[in-house]
């Protein structure tokens, strides 16, 4: 094994907690020396430290490994439809800021830009002037993007957030270098699995329920992208042949069934009819599931059939991914059970019984920073990863 890759092999490592020498030799059948030369490097660069290693014997106790918080720190922002949300988390995954604006007005993209704007200003404000440098910021953009260029390609729920070069807008306004910009599905399918710890599963998929609607998947750690910037774009799977037109220019999407602007056209189509109900005209998802949670007769039944329509697109996810688990975030979620017990019940019925044996599907616990958590995360891994080589 070359030096550099064991070097990456350690942070590796780090990522997911403390570790030891001896437990490194163990696990990857290596040279004592070969370690030390790779740790020492490590530690020079100022990457890691062995806080108890006194001198070169360590005692009968294994020393522990762990991440040097104080080598640098990371902004991870969330530009979400109804809000923006940002961290700076140290090197070892402490949070040290968090700024949270909630959008007051329909956002566009100007709005979102300012929201960013004054998403940073507030979190370096937080953090003073003694503090690790900050070495770089993630972005979960809440569209499609070419993660190779770091473009926003496009959001259709954001007017006017499309062909953006954040990269660029980022680094020329703030100064800082080392950017990732990846979706907001991704960044939440990683902290997720991060949050889970030892007892994650090996392929997990998450699911996005609020506005629009997106998906992420997550095997042995790495998230799945696609070649273009476009996979596991759950919302626009077809649920409804000749359904509604959603935002994409299909018809039938699940979003443009199940999402914000799906609900409200049912509902408005519902009230048209002039039956009882609690359900207002241009209703938001919140109160939506205020009248779902209330026991209203309509607003229950259409919970059902959204349910099942999500339900639907996910029978093709475990067709395709097999996963042990399916977390379900955003608004909607706040239906509970109507939701899972809803979708656990059109699985069975269209899945293939050994494909639901492990399946867990659960509503995420995380909280609203968890996306900005995540996306810092994963511009730390990236810059540290890329140190390495
Ligand atoms: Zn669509």
């Amino acid at each position: 094994m070359k030096k550099n890759e064991l070097q990456q092999k350690i942070i590796h490592w780090l990522f997911a907690g403390t570790t030891t020498r001896s437990e490194l030799i163990e696990q990857w059948q290596i040279r004592p020396g070969t370690l030390l030369k790779a740790v020492d490097a490590l530690k020079i660069d100022g990457l890691i430290m062995e806080p108890n290693r006194k001198g070169k014997k360590t005692g009968r106790r294994a020393s522990e490994l762990v991440l040097n918080s104080e080598y640098g720190c990371f902004i991870g922002i969330d530009l979400h439809i109804h809000y923006t949300a940002g961290v700076i988390m140290d090197l070892t995954g402490n949070l040290l800021a968090e700024a949270f604006i909630r959008s007051e007005t329909e956002k566009n993209a100007n709005i979102a830009r300012s929201e960013i704007a004054e998403c940073i200003e507030n979190l370096k404000r937080q953090l003073g002037t003694d503090h690790p440098p900050i070495l770089g910021l993630g972005f979960a953009d809440p569209g499609l993007v070419d993660q190779g260029s770091g473009i926003s390609l496009v959001a259709v729920n954001l007017p006017g957030w499309h062909d953006f070069d954040i990269t660029a807008w980022l680094n020329n306004n703030f100064g800082i270098e080392h950017l990732n910009v990846t979706t907001s599905a991704a960044a939440r399918i990683f902290i997720e699995a991060n949050a889970l710890g030892q007892t994650a599963p090996q392929s997990i998929f998450h699911m996005e329920l609020g506005t629009g609607i997106g998906g992420s998947f997550i095997k042995s750690g790495a998230v799945f992208y696609g070649d273009s910037g476009c996979g596991m774009e759950i919302g626009h799977v077809i649920v409804e042949p000749d359904g509604p037109l959603c935002q994409c220019g299909n018809k039938g999407c699940l979003e443009a069934v199940a999402g914000e602007a799906g609900i409200r056209r049912q509902v408005n189509a519902m009230l048209s009819r002039e039956v009882i109900t609690s359900l207002t005209k241009n209703i938001s998802i919140q109160s939506f599931i205020d009248c779902v949670n209330s026991g209203d007769k309509v607003a229950t039944t259409m919970a059902f059939k959204i349910a099942d329509k999500i339900g639907l697109a996910l029978v093709n996810v475990v067709a395709l991914l097999n996963p042990a688990l399916i977390i379900l975030s955003g608004e909607l979620t706040g239906m509970g059970s109507y939701l899972t017990n809803s979708i656990e019940q059109t699985l069975k019925m269209n899945c293939h019984p050994r494909a639901l044996k492990k399946l867990e599907i659960k509503i995420s616990e995380l909280d609203s920073y968890a996306t900005a958590k995540g996306v810092a995360m994963i511009n730390r891994n990236s810059l540290l990863i890329r140190k390495q080589c």
